[in-house]
């Protein structure tokens, strides 16, 4: 739900989960530090220090492990396309979402004031950019309810894509009822065009078009969140950890890796599975099904093996497409409208039921209703 993090259409405090509390409440240790170094000879990590608001707080430490299960996710990769670090936002985690929402609540103010225009580009027609640019409408739908008539007018989204379409990871009719919503919303989607360098005006394409923007977001490319280098591992050129069938690390018998940081081929393709979170869901059930078995008692921990329960895009309140699995009586089928839009809301609901257990699941749920006739529908502040 990042990108609604970002278009400030949805209060992240509300939907934050609490490590500490929730490995208090779930009988896990949490242990908060950033994986630096393994040293897989003597089954240690070294977590890096820690600082917060200019203070040391947590010097070097070391953990021993029996097991060490990676699941360190991924980002954006701008493949060292000059000019993206420095002027481009990333929308790869809750702070560069808020870093996002802030510029983007300056860039309204400032178009209300001096009745300028909005402009904003996203480079990457993936699952992030496509919902960004629908939940962006969706923020100025807001704004004009509450007086801001000429916004919408003064909105610019552009969505950049290398590809001949949008969602290339999904079927060709999601990607094309997609991209006709999109224009519906007046999103100006251009595909086919390769963006090669970023500066403080906008988007330089190849070919030498200009597209011009004052925000400008990369949502393309994926690239595992960590590098470790030293550890011996296997990495492909994503930086994924290469994994066996059974998950666990390439060359190693005692280090799994799971969900975007895993590079995972299942057996008769010739690619990796997606950076999903079914994919990353599926893969942990696997470990937690298996792994104590192992540790227990040597059972071997089986391959695993990906069931495709489908893909959904959700176009902020607007629409939703998807196909179902490809299993079972509606194999593969087409859905949109109401029911993906439904199926797309219960998919979270789900994530927070796991979560949560059904009596806190249920009770976020109420006050989030509540909220939502008490707040603003969009962040203000
Ligand atoms: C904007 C956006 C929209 C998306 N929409 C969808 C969608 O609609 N459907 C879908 O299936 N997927 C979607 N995804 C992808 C989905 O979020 C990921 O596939 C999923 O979260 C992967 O889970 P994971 O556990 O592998 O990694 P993550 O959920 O990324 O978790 C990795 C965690 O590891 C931490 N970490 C990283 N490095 C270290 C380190 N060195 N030490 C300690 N901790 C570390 C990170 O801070 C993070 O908390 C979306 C992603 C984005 C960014």
């Amino acid at each position: 739900m990042l990108h609604t993090f970002a278009a400030g259409t949805w209060d992240f405090h509300q939907q934050q989960l609490h490590y500490l509390v929730h490995a208090r409440t779930h009988n896990f240790e949490y242990v908060p530090g950033q994986l630096e170094v393994i040293d897989r000879a003597a089954k240690r990590v070294r977590l890096a220090p820690m600082y917060g608001a200019d203070t040391a707080i947590a010097d070097t430490r070391e953990l021993e492990y029996d097991v060490l299960i990676l699941a360190f996710g991924s980002r954006a990769d701008d493949f060292g396309t000059p000019g993206v670090a420095e002027h481009c936002h990333f929308i790869d985690s809750q702070d560069q979402a808020d870093t996002f929402n802030v510029h983007l609540r300056a860039q309204v103010a400032r178009s209300v004031f001096q009745n300028r225009s909005i402009d904003i580009a996203i480079v990457g027609g993936g699952a992030t950019g496509v919902e960004l640019a629908a939940e962006l409408s969706r923020m100025v739908e807001f704004a004009t309810g509450y007086g801001e008539v000429d916004i919408r007018r003064r909105l610019r989204v552009t969505l950049l894509e290398s590809a001949s379409r949008i969602l290339g990871a999904f079927p060709d009719a999601v990607a094309t009822s997609a991209a006709a919503q999109l224009g519906t919303l007046g999103v100006d989607v251009r595909t086919g065009v390769r963006v090669v360098a970023a500066d403080a005006q906008g988007f330089l394409l190849d070919g030498g078009e200009r597209i011009p923007a004052t925000l400008k977001v990369w949502a393309a490319g994926v690239r595992a969140s960590t590098t470790l280098d030293k550890s011996g591992l296997k990495f492909n050129r994503a930086g994924q950890v290469v994994v066996q069938p059974n998950l666990l690390a390439e060359g190693d018998t005692s280090i799994f890796a799971l969900g975007d940081c895993a590079s995972f081929v299942p057996e008769g393709s010739d690619r990796p599975l997606p950076p999903t979170a079914q994919v990353a869901n599926q893969q942990a059930l696997h470990l937690i099904r298996h792994v104590p078995a192992w540790l227990q008692n040597g059972k071997p921990v089986p391959p695993f093996r990906f069931r495709d329960l489908g893909a959904l895009v959700a176009l902020s309140d607007y629409n939703a497409f998807g196909t179902l699995g490809r299993f079972g009586f509606f194999t593969g089928r087409f859905i949109k409208g109401h029911f993906a839009r439904l199926s797309h809301a219960l998919l979270y609901r789900r994530y927070q039921l796991a979560l949560h257990g059904t009596a806190r699941a249920v009770l976020l749920w109420v006050a989030e209703r509540i909220n939502a006739l008490v707040q603003p529908k969009i962040r203000m502040t």
